[in-house]
């Protein structure tokens, strides 16, 4: 486990408070709690989320619970992974310390629902920046990007890439992108949609499916978990682009403008990398931050 970060600082200025980064915790569950920037709520603007938020002094963040790496529910209910950090990470900028984040488990499917129903504030649970969601949402970042590949059983030997999906039990997750792009690229694959990416990979360990697809980085964290059984096609080679956005309501864009500065800002100070390093880092290698989109 990666050292706590315990770097703290104080920006003033017009742009002090967007900058003003809390503390990434330790990644993991070893880390001691994070501390929260000290933003004063007056220095952002009156009425806008961030205002509200710093003053409430607590947030409401959707995440997966299910996701090794990324969003996984410790033995505490507390879930860890990149994505819960990177919550933290835009939490203490608004002076919010990890303790007064409520963590609320979204799947892929309900994502979008609960930005549009006020049910989270955010959400950071391995979701890909798109167009059709861009209509009914908003995105910060990207903050990562990843890609969609296929993971089989240890001893499978006839599945050796999206080409060879035809008449294959193909397990992924309904709402997600990575289901979409088999409907639309592999009619000829029998898609099975579940509800998580959790119960794919125990529908593949039963038998009951061929190959499970989603995200490169997803698939890697299970087989991690589970090495034995599980392994990745062709060395996790992936077929589509994935960027990994912050779900936000949409058209508040004083709140986007202030987590893109937030997620630059921590791409500059190490605290996305320490975020990376404590988390998805144990496995995969650390990449280049992307740059965010703003759109
Ligand atoms: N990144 C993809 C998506 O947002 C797949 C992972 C997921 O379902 O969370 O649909």
């Amino acid at each position: 486990m990666a050292s706590p970060l315990n770097r703290r600082l104080f920006l003033t200025g017009s742009v002090g408070a967007a900058a003003a980064l809390g503390l990434a915790a330790c990644g993991g569950t070893g880390g001691g709690e994070p501390e929260a920037a000290e933003v004063d709520a007056s220095s952002f603007a009156e009425g806008s989320t961030m205002a509200a938020l710093a003053e409430a002094g607590k947030i409401t963040i959707g995440t997966k619970f299910d996701q090794p790496l990324f969003g996984l529910a410790g033995p505490d209910g507390e879930p860890v992974g990149f994505d819960v950090e990177i919550g933290k990470i835009l939490a203490g900028a608004l002076g919010i310390e990890a303790g007064n984040i409520e963590w609320v488990e979204t799947v892929s499917a309900n994502r979008e629902p609960f930005i549009e129903n006020g049910q989270v504030d955010l959400v950071v649970a391995t979701y890909t920046i798109n167009d059709t969601r861009k209509e009914v949402i908003d995105f910060a970042g990207p903050y990562y990007v990843a890609g969609q590949a296929l993971m089989v059983l240890v001893d499978n030997e006839d599945i050796t890439g999206e080409d060879s999906l035809a008449g294959k039990k193909v397990a992924s997750v309904e709402g997600s992108t990575p289901a979409q792009y088999i409907l639309d690229n592999h009619p000829d694959a029998e898609l099975v949609n579940f509800d998580t990416y959790s119960n794919c990979v125990t529908a593949l360990i039963n038998g009951q499916v061929d190959v499970v697809t989603t995200d490169n980085v997803i698939l890697a964290g299970f087989v991690e978990s589970d090495p034995d059984n599980l392994k990745l096609v062709n060395d996790g080679e992936t077929f589509t682009e994935e960027p990994y956005g912050v779900g936000l309501a949409k058209g508040d864009d004083d709140f986007r403008t202030f987590l893109n500065d937030t997620l630059e800002a921590a791409y500059e100070d190490g605290t996305w990398a320490e975020a990376w390093e404590g988390t998805a880092g144990a496995v995969l290698p650390t990449p280049d931050p992307p740059a965010v989109d703003r759109y």
